[in-house]
């Protein structure tokens, strides 16, 4: 194969590993001699319910699930999650706290207040979502439905290094950008969601990992397709699954068994972030971080110049020079590498390079 890949630093959908596209041309029009492509596959047909079995078991293995958990593939995104939970765990009388670390956080608070009492149990909003609060700041009464919280927030860059211990209150995480970057303990979780889109695979699919105890705490009195209890007694094949995506996700996976797993997988993304934030600390003030040093996240390196134009030229070059998607989100603006599992050491030692030499020239 003679084709350029992009630096693509985009936060999502994100860069793919080039083994497992690849691999997918590959397989695209004859699927493992089935004549046809696994998207003309029927999904109840035994080659496709292989690869839905198989990415399931893989996820298991690769996060040491364990038994007591479902593994769901749903649609609507991440997004459907921040009403679904609610949804299938409040109404009345019962209440929830939400950790405010972003916008992903706030949008997911938002949604659960249509369904029953919800606080905020802690929040760094007034310091601009630099940092993560700090584990005694937590504030909860030990009788809620469940305590959410965002394990890494995409847009301000910033992660959590250590989760909070709710005892008898059930942890919800939404995991959507820093699933599979590096081992989490999934037994303090009652569950854990993500939209594929950034580590596992291309959008369109939502990994659910959901303790089978709570399940059984939700509400009854709701959509069939909203509750989670139908996918999970289906397999999450109660209907037509996004057949193509669960397929690259199980590509995805196996790519990550076969550099390592996930020990292998964060010593990448620690020397893959350390050479952006170095570039960064070492500028004498020239790129500005955005987190506070110890929230700082291995997947979103957020950062802003001196000024506007500089950082419009900034970012204006570094377009110009091949790195994709560099732009902070639109609603805080500044400038932001994401440095997903997919993105290779080389695109972030080029960029940090292009920092530098940026610097030399504007600084
Ligand atoms: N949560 C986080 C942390 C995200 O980064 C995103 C998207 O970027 C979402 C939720 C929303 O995900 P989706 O677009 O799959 O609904």
């Amino acid at each position: 194969l003679d084709i350029k890949r992009a630096y693509n630093f985009n936060a999502g959908p994100s860069a793919l590993p080039l083994s497992v596209l690849e691999k997918a041309q590959q397989e695209l029009i004859d699927f493992r001699g089935t004549g046809m492509s696994i998207m003309e596959l029927s999904h109840r047909s035994a080659a496709y319910e292989e690869v839905h079995n198989q990415a399931i078991a893989h996820l298991k293995d690769l996060m040491s699930i364990p038994d007591n958990y479902e593994v769901l593939f749903l649609q609507g995104g991440a997004s459907l999650q921040f009403s679904m939970i609610p949804m299938n765990f409040l109404g009345e009388g019962k209440k929830a706290g939400y950790v405010m670390t972003g916008s992903w956080s706030e949008k997911a608070f938002a949604e659960a207040k249509l369904f029953g009492e919800v606080s905020q149990a802690a929040s760094s909003k007034e310091g601009k979502y630099r940092r993560i609060p700090r584990l005694a700041e937590i504030q909860f009464q030990g009788d809620e439905a469940y305590l959410h919280l965002t394990s890494n927030n995409t847009i301000y860059g910033t992660q959590w290094k250590e989760f909070p211990a709710t005892g008898n209150v059930p942890l919800i995480a939404d995991m959507s950008s820093d699933i599979l970057s590096k081992p989490v303990d999934v037994s303090k979780f009652s569950m854990i969601y993500a939209g594929a889109q950034k580590n596992l695979g291309p959008s369109g699919v939502t990994v659910v990992i959901v303790r089978k105890e709570f399940l059984e705490k939700a509400n009854s009195n709701i959509p069939t397709m909203l509750k989670y209890s139908t996918h999970a007694k289906n397999n999450s094949l109660y209907n037509t699954p996004p057949t193509f995506g669960i397929y690259m996700l199980g590509e995805v996976l196996g790519w990550v068994q076969e550099i390592g797993g996930l020990e292998e997988v964060v010593r990448r993304n620690e020397e893959k972030a350390k050479v952006i934030y170095d570039a960064i600390d070492n500028s004498n003030g020239f790129y500005i971080g955005h987190a506070e040093n110890d929230s700082r996240s291995l997947m979103n390196i957020t950062f802003n110049l001196k000024s506007e134009e500089l950082e419009k030229a900034f970012l204006v070059q570094a377009k110009q020079e091949g790195f994709i998607g560099v732009n902070g989100h639109r609603s805080i603006g500044g400038c932001r590498a994401s440095t997903y599992n997919a993105v290779p050491y080389e695109s972030c030692k080029a960029f940090s390079e292009f920092m530098e030499q940026f610097q030399k020239q504007n600084g």
